[in-house]
């Protein structure tokens, strides 16, 4: 996308399986960041009986329990339509289980290896402690115009990275990608996944630029505008874990 009068897509995929901890926001947020920008923008929501387009600008995925979760890499896998989408350059967010099954292979709540679609260096299996719930803060290791980012983690497995996959943040609080704590989301060129729920682009509206730049080419600095609520959201989510 070039210019100012363009349409930026947004492809929210499969809300019906993948929308339980409220990720579907990413999408709103999204759409509103863009306008904010002066682009026009949509929302095309494609449930789990629907064909995903491939001419989409941003897809995003959510997280989900571990049979929709299965249910929904299946009917992934089968329609094509999102690694279509990223053969074209498309940009993709995904959370939690949507990381999880972009990866190259998750294992589900039965111990069963799963295969995913292999758009990511990733491997996810079961995390040996117990499940990682609560606040979850990092440090973004790109640059974004936000010292922190927030969410609110809630997963039994945890993700391994490799290749050219790079961690999203240095873990500040909560547990992240691993038991080590370290690391937290992954960049893969155009693909970008957290493990926060928020949703994590509501309470990081820098997050969502940094998607937009991505889909644009637009510098989201040069239109930096994080507005008193947002900022409000983010230091009072911030403040329960962060001491400044
Ligand atoms: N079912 C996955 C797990 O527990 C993902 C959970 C989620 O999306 N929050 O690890």
């Amino acid at each position: 996308m070039t210019g100012s009068n363009l349409t930026l897509d947004v492809v929210l995929i499969y809300p019906d399986l993948l929308g339980t901890y409220g990720d579907s926001g990413n999408a709103l947020i999204l759409k509103k960041r863009a306008e904010f920008q002066g682009m026009k923008s949509t929302i095309i929501s494609v449930d789990s009986d629907e064909k995903i387009p491939t001419g989409g600008d941003i897809y995003l995925l959510g997280g989900g329990e571990d049979g929709p979760q299965n249910y929904a890499r299946d009917l992934l896998a089968r329609d094509g339509g999102l690694m279509s989408a990223v053969d074209q350059g498309a940009v993709v967010f995904a959370v939690c289980a949507g990381f999880q099954i972009i990866g190259e292979s998750y294992v589900d709540s039965k111990g069963d290896i799963q295969p995913g679609l292999g758009l990511l260096d990733a491997k996810t299996s079961r995390m040996p402690k117990k499940r990682a719930v609560g606040e979850l803060v990092s440090k973004p290791l790109f640059d974004m115009g936000q010292q922190y980012l927030s969410g609110f983690e809630n997963h039994g497995s945890g993700t391994e990275l490799y290749g050219d996959t790079q961690p999203l943040g240095r873990v500040v609080a909560g547990v992240g990608n691993l038991d080590s704590g370290e690391y937290e989301g992954a960049v893969r060129g155009k693909i970008v996944c957290t493990y926060m729920h928020g949703p994590a682009l509501a309470r990081n509206p820098s997050l969502a630029d940094f998607l937009l730049y991505s889909a644009t080419g637009t510098h989201p600095l040069l239109h930096h505008s994080v507005d008193d609520l947002q900022r409000l959201l983010l230091s009072e989510r911030l403040a329960k874990v962060v001491r400044s």
